[in-house]
């Protein structure tokens, strides 16, 4: 192990930060370690099930104050600015930090299509998971917006009120899934909710009058990402203890309409007194909020709409910094190689905030921003400032994420959906005949590439 390095300064307070310093703690007690966090609780992942070698399914807990090792030093504040060649970091109230080795676990902030918009909700924290939650207390419909992990799970948990699910692909899930796989989940989805679900198009006539740029972003970054059951928090202090859903239960049918191939053009609040809002007999064209959307010509009035349109790296207050961060206009994540180290000497990255790009890493390996890649990145963040030498090239071998969408567990391994493998690619399927049984229901995709296998996904 190389020298002690005299401060650690780590900012963040999300899975990733939290993972390097246990990780840095355990390697070595006596380090010098100072959380830097915007948010006064941090988040811990743990590894909940080995589900194979290199397959793991993760929790996420809260941790206190005092779940944190009591030689590291917890500020509550946020980073406003850094400055690299003084090796030291200033919060917003003024408060400067030196620092030896810098590791930056500042997470993502996700897009919003109408930041400004009171009836558009975008889901980042526990905060605003309580104002959903408090929307969804009375509310006949609601749009969705988005097609990746948030939306599906919303989707599937989200009861007793209309939902428009706004996609722009032709199937569901695409960040995830190719198309046979989405339709079987449809399927598994449809099934499982056995309501009258249906797919189709309700629009009604208000004109739309405000727009929107995609590329406004909410100004402030928030708490951590939500951990898993993010939907399903305990909803008050009387609950404490319950495994009480958040959402599911509220209110008791579902209707799920699909308008796929198409994208919101502009959002229009209609300044519906709030009492009118929730009354039964509503009249149309009375929706608090009318969405345009580009393949119908009127709009859709509903009365909440959720914004789950993806994530930006947070990294703006280090833009103008000599940091090297990814010139890709929808990411700038900090660019580290599979040692999370950074352009710069004694500065590595972490988790969402970063964009990994190494030649060392193995083509059956991409970066996703989830749980399990944020906690192990903070691990091998710790390995490299601590200087170890230990190799941790077996993270970056294979892509791996045990997951649940639509009450089904997932598993999906390397390029599970081909992507990059060009047109030579071969796919073998095996599905479970959609009469049987919901729970012995089942789909295998292999993905081959040259006679190897490359990828599958398994359902
Ligand atoms: C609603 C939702 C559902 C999700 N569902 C899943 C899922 O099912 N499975 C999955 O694998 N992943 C899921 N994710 C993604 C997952 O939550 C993230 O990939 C992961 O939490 C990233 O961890 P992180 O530590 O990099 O960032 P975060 O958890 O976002 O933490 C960033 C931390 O940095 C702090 N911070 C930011 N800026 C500053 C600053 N300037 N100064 C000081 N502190 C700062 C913040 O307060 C926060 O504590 C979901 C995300 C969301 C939003």
């Amino acid at each position: 192990m190389g020298r002690q390095p005299k401060k650690i300064v780590i900012v963040g307070g999300g899975i990733a930060a939290t993972s390097c310093v246990d990780e840095v703690y355990k390697l070595q007690p006596s380090a010098n370690i100072v959380l830097i966090s915007s948010s006064p609780v941090v988040k811990k992942a743990f590894q909940k099930v080995q589900v194979t070698n290199r397959t793991f399914h993760f929790g996420v807990e809260e941790a206190q104050q005092q779940d944190i090792p009591l030689q590291v030093q917890l500020i509550i504040g946020t980073v406003k600015y850094v400055d690299f060649l003084a090796q030291r970091v200033t919060l917003e109230s003024g408060t400067c930090y030196l620092y030896d080795k810098l590791c930056l676990c500042t997470g993502a902030i996700p897009k919003s299509i109408a930041p400004n918009n009171p009836r558009v909700l975008t889901l980042r924290d526990t905060t605003s998971l309580e104002r959903l939650c408090n929307a969804l207390r009375s509310c006949n419909r609601i749009a969705i917006v988005g097609n990746g992990g948030i939306a599906l799970e919303l989707v599937y948990a989200l009861q007793g009120c209309e939902i428009y699910w706004i996609i722009r692909d032709t199937t569901i899930g695409t960040a995830f899934f190719d198309e046979e796989t989405s339709e079987f989940l449809w399927e598994v989805f449809e099934d499982s909710t056995r309501k009258d679900s249906y797919t189709g198009a309700t629009i009604d006539t208000v004109e739309p009058i405000e727009s929107f740029q995609e590329d406004d972003f909410i100004k402030e970054p928030l708490g951590f990402s939500p951990g898993p059951n993010w939907l399903y928090y305990e909803q008050n202090s009387d609950d404490k203890g319950k495994p009480l859903s958040r959402l599911r239960g509220l209110l008791s049918a579902k209707k799920v309409n699909v308008l796929n191939n198409c994208h919101v053009l502009s959002v229009h609040c209609n300044h519906v007194d709030s009492k009118d809002i929730f009354d039964s007999n509503i009249q149309p064209n009375s929706w608090p909020i009318s969405v345009q959307l580009s393949k119908y010509p009127h709009s859709l009035g509903c009365d909440w709409l959720i914004s789950a349109v993806g994530v930006k790296p947070n990294t703006k207050f280090l833009q103008s910094t000599p940091l090297l961060l990814y010139p890709e206009e929808e990411n700038e994540g900090i660019v580290v190689n599979c040692r999370m180290e950074t352009n710069l000497e004694n500065v590595y990255a972490a988790g969402d905030c970063c964009k990994v790009v190494d030649n060392e890493c193995s083509k059956w390996w991409f970066q996703m921003r989830l749980w399990s890649q944020a906690f192990f990145m903070g691990k091998v963040a710790a390995h490299s400032l601590l200087e170890t030498g230990e190799d941790y090239s077996m993270y970056f071998e294979l892509f791996t994420h045990v997951t649940e969408f639509f009450g089904t567990k997932i598993v999906l391994l390397g390029r599970y959906n081909a992507e990059a493998l060009g047109p030579d690619f071969e796919i073998i399927t095996y599905q479970t005949p959609r009469d049987i049984d919901l729970s012995e229901r089942k789909l295998i995709r292999i993905v081959l590439y040259k006679g190897r296998m490359y990828g599958a996904v398994l359902v």
